[in-house]
């Protein structure tokens, strides 16, 4: 057995895996409200563009799980602990594919074995406790589908995504939302912030990378136990290969990113892009809350491009036509807009996908040239007034569900949108628009933001008020202005 030493993030101590592995578990057993509350402190950053994040009452979630890649089973546990929300039932989404369905085995409830129902998408149980908070513990069992899916592994590549239950999200009205149903298109997933600490055992040939940071890898009998621990992210994913080359780059002194490639080649190119759009975004925007990001390279035929929390996934079709130098830089924005500032992307999916879409006109800007990137925003621009011909009653907030097909989805949510900020930019000028897209990002981390947020950023950060989201929002494409008049 091995014992190696880590440096914990944020001490300067070198602590022992069996310290980790003792503090972990005792955070597991006691559910010290102590240890709870250490996870929930303040995150402050200190740099440049100072963001003081008072994390809210977010759960943390403990999960243990076993992979056996030659069932390619997972096997898992999650504890975590909530505050009561006094409803009747306690509400968790899985998002299994109809046809590689996952198991629940068993649920407790403050430390009682707990009624509940499973339909394959959500796992309902009864809450009876009056008690202020409720200790919830689900073991699971979930296949990994041998495909080139989200959820899958293809070409000697594991991409585990929404592979455990996650806390439903609760509406106004204190009503739990019913999942949304994956429709082959967008991204239909609700997710609530949450801290994780995940011990991932599993064959010890694979190199696994994940939305979280490194505390501890040891060996246990012929598996290896790592463990990793994150705060203020929507959901916790992994990528692990026995194939991958994995290097890192520390493009500033708080972050680390892993670039995962199954081959040396790409290396150069991958680092060039993603230096250039971490630091094109961290100057727009501001600095993440995260220390630990990685590049993650997927076979053929698999997902085009994903975001995941701290993880930029593409597959290498996008070598082809030099795609990565658009859809790379696309889900390194997701980073910002997604994960640390969080969207509904059911009803809202304009915000993240239209501004991932015009953040990648600024790393062209910014990496190469203005004309670049004015290039691109032409191509916005036509996309979105062919929807004036192709889809003349359809409007930007129509939700995921009633756009026809992929291409309206496009020209809508990703062209449309970006087109509108961009818009937005040239009549109020650079420099105010900076000023806005900064008080957007740093007044909203940890928050899920909607289009009041974006008035209300606009107007706090440069005193502005348009009709540009009500006309380019709300109305059919057919009444596209395309000037817009300022307040
Ligand atoms: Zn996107």
């Amino acid at each position: 057995m091995a014992v190696i030493f880590f440096i914990i993030p944020g001490s300067q101590s070198k602590i022992a895996l069996n310290q980790i592995t003792s503090m972990i578990n005792k955070i597991k057993v006691s559910w010290s409200p102590t240890v709870a509350r250490n996870d929930k402190d303040q995150t402050v950053i200190k740099n440049k563009d100072t963001i003081e994040v008072t994390a809210k009452d977010i759960p943390t979630y403990y999960i243990t799980a076993l992979l056996d890649d030659k069932s390619f089973q997972i096997n898992g546990q999650v504890n975590l602990t909530i505050n009561n929300p006094g409803t009747d039932t306690i509400v968790f989404y899985t998002y299994p594919y109809s046809w590689s369905s996952m198991n629940i085995k068993k649920v407790f409830l403050n430390d009682e074995i707990a009624n509940f129902a499973y339909d394959r998408r959500q796992l309902t149980i009864k809450n009876p406790y009056k008690k202020k908070e409720l200790s919830i513990q689900i073991e699971f069992q979930t296949p990994v589908p041998r495909r080139g899916t989200r959820f899958g592994y293809k070409d000697n590549v594991w991409l585990v995504t929404t592979w455990y239950p996650m806390l439903g999200v609760l509406d106004n009205n204190q009503n739990w939302v019913d999942r949304p149903d994956p429709i082959g298109m967008g991204d239909p997933y609700l997710f609530n912030f949450a801290n994780y600490v995940v011990e991932w055992t599993s064959s010890p040939s694979i190199k696994w990378l994940s939305s979280g940071t490194l505390l501890s890898e040891t060996m246990v009998g012929n598996e290896r136990k790592m463990t990793w621990k994150v705060d203020g992210v929507r959901n916790f994913a992994l990528a692990g290969s026995t194939k991958y080359k994995i290097k890192e780059i520390k493009p500033d002194e708080n972050t680390t990113i892993s670039i995962a490639l199954t081959s040396e080649e790409n290396f150069d190119r991958i680092r060039n892009i993603t230096n250039a759009a971490f630091s094109t975004y961290k100057a727009h925007y501001g600095q993440l809350p995260y220390s630990n990001l990685a590049i993650i390279e997927t076979g053929n035929d698999t997902n085009f491009a994903l975001e995941y929390p701290n993880l930029a996934v593409f597959s290498k079709d996008m070598y082809v036509d030099n795609k990565i130098e658009h859809w790379l830089p696309h889900e390194i924005g997701h980073i910002w807009w997604y994960n640390a500032v969080g969207i509904n992307e059911v009803k809202n999916g304009w915000i993240d996908e239209g501004l991932a879409e015009m953040g990648v006109v600024l790393y062209l800007e910014n990496r190469y040239s203005k004309s670049e990137g004015k290039q691109l925003r032409d191509t916005y621009r036509k996309r979105n007034q062919l929807l004036i011909n192709t889809s003349p009653y359809q409007t930007l907030d129509a939700g995921l569900y009633r756009y026809g097909n992929r291409q309206e989805l496009y020209d809508s949510w990703y062209a449309r949108s970006a087109d509108m900020f961009l818009t937005l930019r040239d009549e109020i000028g650079e420099k105010a628009f900076n000023h806005f897209l900064k008080t957007l990002y740093q007044t909203n981390v940890g928050e899920t933001i909607n289009e009041d947020s974006i008035a209300k950023a606009l107007k706090k950060s440069v005193s502005i008020e348009t009709d540009l989201f009500q006309n380019w929002i709300h109305d059919p494409y057919q009444l596209t202005r395309w000037d817009i008049k300022i307040n």
